[in-house]
């Protein structure tokens, strides 16, 4: 039996009942695809039917604040994704909501790369374009039996060449969506369920006994460590100040209290490192040790601080400056990092 053949009738038979599966909307496919992208399945479904929920169409999504729309996004993390999202919502709104048709307009839209591109055009439009995800380095590299790294521009290549040589052109959509569930449900990145491959005679791995050694993958980047330490300024009403990260960073437009990033976890920090001329004598720590967060290619390393003012923030408007003045309730509207939606929940509704 042909490789496509096998793998949707393997499909057919195995396929998880997921909701973006029910659809040729471009719009929710590529709603599914951009949230899908680094996050597990079960993660999404909420938020997808969360998004569908609030943005029934892409005109809602256009029309909406970024600020709502990062804050809905909230814990599904890469929040640039949600930026991207929204921008090209607009453009696509601007265009009477028509989506580009095919792969090579539809990777014009900010944040839709070759994957997502093929994706949505295989799944929404029937275009004969194959996609190539992790799920699909690992079921080619062990069955073709293939060791250039998957992260090596000459492997990229061939895996991309291999793909589209393999692809059932008269089925893209089938096969894309066979290849995917059966890389995620069947040859897993540990213990793929040999026995019940219906590839397993043609499987070069399988056969050289090379399963656990394939795909190879180029050693990742260094992870860089960042020190973050967090004022919780609080003036006599309570209220606190936060700030927008507008710098091209992590979090870019989300919020944050005011911050300041040292060298090393330090047990001492002054007002003026949070750029504050305020009395340092009262500052405290509030953590004990730093809460490590973890994100692709940065390890944060967290401390929180408190001070309270004996006056109102109105007292002091140089040093507001810049900061938006909230109460506790009012931060809960705000899209924050998770590591701080944690801290929040934690110091001040969980007492
Ligand atoms: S035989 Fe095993 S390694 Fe080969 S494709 Fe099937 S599940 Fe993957």
């Amino acid at each position: 039996m042909h490789f496509s053949e096998a793998l949707i009738n393997w499909y057919f038979t195995h396929k998880r009942d997921l909701p973006w599966r029910q659809t040729n909307s471009a719009y929710h496919i590529w709603l599914s695809e951009i949230m899908l992208q680094q996050t597990q399945v079960i993660k999404v479904l909420d938020y997808y039917s969360i998004f569908l929920d609030k943005y029934p169409s892409i005109h809602d999504l256009a029309q909406a604040d970024e600020d709502e729309v990062l804050k809905l996004w909230q814990g599904l993390g890469y929040y640039s994704r949600a930026r991207n999202l929204h921008a090209s919502a607009k453009v696509i709104s601007d265009n009477q909501g028509v989506f580009p048709q095919n792969y090579e307009a539809l990777k014009k839209l900010k944040g839709v790369g070759d994957y997502t591109a093929a994706a949505i055009a295989s799944f929404a439009f029937g275009e004969a374009k194959a996609v190539v995800d992790g799920n699909v380095y690992r079921v080619l590299s062990r069955f073709l039996g293939i060791d250039l790294p998957i992260n090596s521009t000459e492997g990229a290549k061939l895996f991309k060449e291999k793909a589209e040589e393999l692809l059932d052109k008269s089925r893209p959509a089938d096969h894309n969506q066979a290849i995917m569930e059966f890389g995620a449900l069947l040859c897993r990145p540990k213990n793929p369920d040999c026995t019940q491959c219906p590839l397993q005679k043609d499987c070069v791995a399988f056969q050289q006994n090379k399963i656990s050694q394939l795909p190879v993958k180029l050693k990742k980047v260094k992870v860089r460590k960042r020190y973050l330490n967090y004022l919780i300024l609080e003036d006599a009403s309570e209220r606190l100040l936060i700030q927008k990260r507008t710098q091209k960073d992590i979090w870019q437009n989300m919020f944050e209290f005011p911050l300041s990033e040292t060298q090393n976890n330090t047990n001492e920090m002054t007002t003026d490192a949070f750029g504050l001329s305020l009395p340092t004598q009262n500052l405290t720590r509030l953590t004990e040790k730093p809460i490590k967060h973890q994100l692709t290619h940065q390890s944060l390393y967290t401390d929180f601080w408190k001070l309270n003012l004996t006056q109102n923030f109105e007292s002091y408007p140089e040093l507001v400056e810049g900061y938006t003045v909230v109460t506790q309730n009012e931060l809960l509207n705000y899209a924050v990092p998770v590591l701080i939606a944690n801290f929040i929940q934690t110091h001040f509704f969980k007492r």
